[in-house]
């Protein structure tokens, strides 16, 4: 099999490249940070010196899995970026969550090479990556994600081709403006219950199968009741989407003001020291603003 280019393994890339090591693809990665690499090495990668070197080493494919827009585009075009190393029939997979404008960017820069791009956002936390069970949402030209869609099976459990380039990206924007204000309304209505004089558990369980039910009610829920709120996926990571919305749906004249309203909340808890906790986290909010408990009643 013809080695895949891997950048970028941190909490999800680490756990995804592993998984195409099992899956029998030979690898050659790259991070900025030592520690990810060497471990990768310790699985059987080779390592490469720089984004520039994986993609001269790399067959058909290489991958990013960076943390946001200014990443990928320095480890795209930034000095010693794939595009010093890639050649003509290459296809680059970005499956970080960034901004769809700077997908379609970074596309028309790679083309510029003769190298294609596919973007493919993930839905499923650290979990789901070691399992090799993400939601994977894809972007890009039909031809050039049939010839990939065997790889990223590798890595996840449904693979959709949603539309052309910057489509997966628009889809992971949808999922995140649908989960934030999804947990934010669980965390409202379970603070006026407790305020208002009802029991939220007891709320809970009588809503739960009705029209107001949703995976985010019963993940999320629990967790406010519990306090459980190590992550998961962290109010940080869900500020950096909420802000793509905002930035895309300016770029496009959109608008989108539950997005401006969940965004606010979450850079409140982010002041207040709570960026790196699951984004139920939300539940804490409205407990400050309200002065009560969704577990158990402050007062
Ligand atoms: P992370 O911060 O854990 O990992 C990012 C890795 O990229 C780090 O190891 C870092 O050293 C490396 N890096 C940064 N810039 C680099 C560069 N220019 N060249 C090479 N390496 C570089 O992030 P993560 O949690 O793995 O998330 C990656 C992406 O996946 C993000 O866009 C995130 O929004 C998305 N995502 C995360 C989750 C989650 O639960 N963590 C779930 C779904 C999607």
């Amino acid at each position: 099999m013809e080695k895949i280019g891997f950048i970028g393994l941190g909490i999800m890339g680490k756990p995804m490249a592993k998984n195409l090591i099992k899956a029998g693809h030979e690898l050659v990665v790259f991070d900025t940070a030592e520690a990810p690499a060497e471990e990768l090495v310790s699985f059987g990668a080779e390592r490469g010196a720089s984004a520039a070197d994986v993609a001269s080493k790399a067959g058909k494919v290489i991958i990013t899995m960076l943390p946001d827009s200014k990443d990928v585009r320095d480890a795209v075009s930034g000095p010693k970026g794939i595009l010093e190393g890639c050649r003509a029939g290459q296809t680059v997979i970005d499956m970080s969550s960034i901004s769809p404008i700077v997908s379609r960017e970074l596309e028309k820069e790679l083309a510029g090479r003769g190298a294609e791009m596919i973007d493919a956002p993930v839905s499923g936390g650290q979990e789901k990556a070691e399992q090799g069970t993400l939601a994977i949402m894809a972007g890009g030209r039909d031809i050039v994600f049939e010839g990939v869609k065997d790889i990223l099976a590798c890595m996840g459990a449904t693979v959709t081709l949603v539309g052309e380039i910057g489509a997966g990206q628009i889809t992971k924007l949808v999922n995140q403006i649908i989960v934030g204000v999804n947990i934010s309304a669980v965390a409202e209505g379970m603070a006026f219950a407790r305020k208002a004089g009802a029991d939220p558990r007891r709320v809970f369980e009588a809503i739960r199968k009705g029209l107001a039910g949703s995976q985010c009610l019963e993940d999320k829920a629990p967790r406010m009741f519990e306090g459980r709120y190590a992550p998961g996926f962290r109010v940080a990571l869900h500020i950096k989407d909420l802000w793509n919305v905002l930035e895309t749906s300016r770029a496009i004249k959109g608008s989108v003001p539950l997005s401006a309203q969940v965004i606010e909340m979450m850079i409140a808890l982010a002041n207040e020291g709570h960026e790196g906790l699951d984004h139920a986290a939300l539940g804490l909010y409205y407990e400050k603003l309200n002065g009560v408990g969704l577990g158990e009643d402050k007062a």
